[in-house]
This record gives C-alpha cells, structure tokens and sequence, in this order.
C-alpha cells in the first residue's frame, strides 16, 4: 500500500505530537501539524481576511481558535506536497472537517482519549525543544538533563499557552468544537479509539496495532 494517511485526533494534551513523531519515523510519513505551523508564523498579517485580530498571536495565546481561513490554508498547501502524512491539530470544528473531505481520503482516524485533570497536568507540566521541537514533561517523560533537549541538545522551555488558564480554556474550546468533529468520525470504518492513559510505550504499541491492521 502506498504510504498511510493518518489523522491523529484527541483534545490538547492527550499525546498527538508526541505519538505523530513515532508515526513519522515508522511509517515514512510527514508530520503535518498547525499548532508548529502557526507558531513559527505567530506574527503573520491576517488582516487582509477580516478577522477579529490581526495576527494569530492573539488567538493562541488566549487558547482561541485561529480563524478557519488561516488553518485551511495551511493544511491545503502541505497536503498538496506530502507523500502520507500524519495530520495533527485540524480539524477542530465541523468547518474544518468539511473542508478536509474535499482535500483528501483517510487511511487511519486515531482519536487518543484522556481524562480532563490528567490533561491540565500534562499540559502545564509540557517543556517542548526551542530548537527541534521535541516534547518532553517535567514529571512523565523528563529529558536526561534538566532542561536540555535529548535529541539535539537545544534549551527546553514552557509554551506561552500551557498556562492554567489558556490550558482550561482550550479544553473548554474542545468539548464544544472539536468533540462533535470526533463524534462525526466514530463510525468510520478507519475509526479507532486508542485508551490514551496508558505510558507513551503503551500508547505507541496499540497505535501500531491499530494502523498495522488497516493498512496491510
Ligand atoms: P495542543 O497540542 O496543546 O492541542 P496545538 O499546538 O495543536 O496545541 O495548538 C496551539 C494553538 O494553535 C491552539 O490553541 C489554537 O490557538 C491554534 N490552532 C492549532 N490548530 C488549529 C486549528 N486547526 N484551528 C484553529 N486554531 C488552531
Ligand atoms: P498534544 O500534542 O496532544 O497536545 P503532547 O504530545 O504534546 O500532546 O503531550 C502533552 C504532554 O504530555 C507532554 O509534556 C508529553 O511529554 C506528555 N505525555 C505525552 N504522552 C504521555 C503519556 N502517555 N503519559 C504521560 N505523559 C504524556
Ligand atoms: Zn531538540
């Protein structure tokens, strides 16, 4: 089969960059993500698309959604060039979606469940690579050396949205946009819910299973 396309969805928090990394690496295929997309054009003009604000800093720093347009763009033009990828971070409300379906088929919907209070933990405890943008957590997952990046050697530090607030109010933002967006997927025959609680190992292993079994 040509290279998997796999949509890895779950509220923030619940594993999706951490698990899209492995999937990159074992299955040949691009990572495409708009939370890293947006973040390294924080600053862009949007005003031209008539939104609320004129740059997507101040969505995401609030832990707003980014207007539609912005997003769609992104993910139109990096869909367009990727030979499989895993999609992370789109769609999150039913817009979205819709715009989605007429981009591309799916191969794989990963939707990784996680309980609220273990969400605020695992956010406000996220330290992610300036350099590399590897992920790691001061408690579940530290890196080797305080603060240093395992994989390149780059200075960890704290998003500026993985603060109490912003984190509670993107898991409010999720029930009521991206829940339905979920819900819409679960009777696909690509569907499948993977128990997110698990450690990353864990995680990893039924994720295997679950795109090894739809992709032979
Ligand atoms: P997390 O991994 O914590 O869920 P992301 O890195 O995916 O966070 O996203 C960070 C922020 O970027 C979001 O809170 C939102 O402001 C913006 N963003 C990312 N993806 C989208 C999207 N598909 N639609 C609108 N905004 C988005
Ligand atoms: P998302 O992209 O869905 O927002 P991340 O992959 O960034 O989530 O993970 C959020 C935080 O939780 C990070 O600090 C990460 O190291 C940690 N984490 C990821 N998977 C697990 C897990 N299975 N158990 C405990 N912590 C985890
Ligand atoms: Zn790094």
């Amino acid at each position: 089969m040509a290279a998997p396309r796999i949509l890895i969805l779950g509220p923030p928090g619940a594993g999706k960059g951490t698990q899209s990394s492995n999937i990159a690496e074992e299955y040949g295929v691009e990572h495409v993500t708009t939370g890293d997309a947006l973040r390294a054009n924080k600053d862009m003009d949007i005003s031209d698309m008539d939104t609320e604000y004129d740059t997507p800093r101040e969505y995401m720093e609030a832990g707003d959604l980014v207007p539609d347009q912005v997003v769609n763009a992104i993910v139109e033009e990096a869909l367009s060039t990727a030979d499989g990828f895993v999609l992370d971070g789109y769609p999150r409300n039913r817009e979205q979606a819709e715009e989605l379906a007429d981009m591309t088929d799916l191969d794989v919907i990963l939707s990784l469940s996680v309980d609220r209070e273990e969400l605020v933990d695992r956010l406000t405890g996220r330290r992610v690579c300036e350099d590399c943008g590897a992920n790691y957590h001061v408690e579940f997952n530290p890196p080797e050396e305080e603060g240093v990046c395992d994989e390149c050697g780059g200075q960890l530090i704290q998003r500026d949205d993985d603060n109490e607030e912003s984190v509670r109010n993107r898991l409010d933002v999720f029930d009521e946009n991206t829940q339905p967006v979920i819900d819409h997927y679960a009777d696909r025959d690509a569907f499948v819910e993977i128990d997110g609680e698990g450690t990353p190992a864990e995680v990893w292993s039924e994720i295997q299973n679950a795109v090894d079994e739809r992709t032979e």
